[in-house]
């Protein structure tokens, strides 16, 4: 899909009144009713009817002919709408480039400030394949009733945001995060390759350590990264130097499959390394001895994440809705 910055500054107020009224009605309804819009903005019917259609001209929300009623929905267009809004209300960015990434659960485009600088935007799309899975499993959702794919994206980027902080925060190699909004995150630009499109390297030795002490610095710190393979690791073109991305997925070293976990993402390098490379080592960390004999820091990642506000009760929503690939505890 199509992201447009420019559209972002032509936007009537009554017009985001309606929009933003859209998006209210959806925490409880899948197809807002007309009335209810137009209740909730505060404007006459009339003058919201008409809006609803240019909104709709515009892809921003979809109008949806249900047996009872007359509704709309909001449509990614409309939520990325309200996520670029917000992010360039507090000027945090200003204008969107390409798109450099279309993954399975996200899409990445290049964007910039006002100044030129730039960044990368990755805008979750859970529900995108996994839409009736979430619609299945909606007892898991608790007093929430319609669970929707706007709410799992959103708390798959809050999940992502509070990791990449914490993991800054404490010197890993990962983007730096800049801000937030809704479905999306907004982080440095890495002038890098992925490890996966790199044929050859200075020294695979040198590499391989370094992606084995960070996967034991993770585990240090409370951590597995889940999904610690060729496609999350970034090589910067500057240096060599690896850095990791890709967080929606991380576990506790505390989970009860933290183990399987561990020797997964242990796997998943020394398997690229055999393949890429013909690269193999005796040495790699085993999650036992790596987990007792600790790190030379005391603070658990883990710990902070969840004292930051994205807690287990938002972990269990995601888990249960992205099955086995989405866990802390
Ligand atoms: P997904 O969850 O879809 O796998 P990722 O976060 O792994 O999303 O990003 C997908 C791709 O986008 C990466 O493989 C990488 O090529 C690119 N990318 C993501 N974040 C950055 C970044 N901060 N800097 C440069 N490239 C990035
Ligand atoms: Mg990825």
């Amino acid at each position: 899909m199509k992201l447009d910055a420019t559209d972002l500054r032509y936007v009537t107020s009554e017009e985001f009144r309606v929009l933003t009224s859209v998006e209210m009605g959806s925490k409880n309804h899948e197809v807002v009713p007309s009335t209810l819009i137009a209740q909730v903005s505060g404007l006459r019917n009339g003058g919201v009817n008409k809006i609803l259609g240019t909104l709709a001209k515009r892809n921003l929300v979809a109008k949806v002919q249900n047996s009872k009623y007359e509704g709309y929905r909001l449509t990614y267009g409309g939520y990325d709408y309200l996520a670029l809004r917000a992010l360039s209300k507090r000027d945090s960015m200003y204008s969107v480039g390409n798109q450099i990434g279309v993954g399975k659960e996200s899409d990445i485009h290049i964007v910039a400030d006002t100044e030129g600088h730039e960044m990368v935007l990755k805008l979750h799309r859970l529900g995108r394949v996994s839409f009736r899975a979430i619609k299945e499993k909606r007892d898991y959702m608790g007093k929430r009733k319609s669970a929707s794919w706007m709410y799992m994206s959103r708390l798959a980027a809050q999940k992502e945001w509070a990791f990449l902080k914490v993991l800054h925060e404490h010197q890993f190699p990962v983007p730096q995060p800049i801000d937030q909004a809704r479905h999306c995150i907004l982080m440095e630009f890495i002038d890098a390759y992925p490890l996966r499109q790199i044929d050859q390297v200075p020294s695979p030795g040198k590499l391989y350590s370094q992606l084995m002490d960070l996967i034991t610095r993770f585990a240090h710190a409370g951590l597995i990264h889940g999904d610690f393979n060729e496609f999350n690791i970034l090589i910067r073109r500057s240096n060599g130097e690896p850095v990791v991305i890709d967080f929606p997925q991380m576990v506790s070293t505390s989970h009860q499959n933290a183990e399987w976990y561990f020797n997964r993402d242990v796997e998943c390098i020394r398997t690229f390394f055999r393949r890429r490379f013909r690269y193999e080592s005796i040495i790699y960390p085993r999650f036992k001895s790596t987990i007792s004999e600790g790190g030379k820091d005391d603070f658990r990642l883990d710990v902070v994440v969840e004292a930051s506000g994205f807690g287990r009760q938002e972990m269990k929503v995601l888990e249960q809705v992205c099955g086995s690939s989405i866990h802390l505890y």
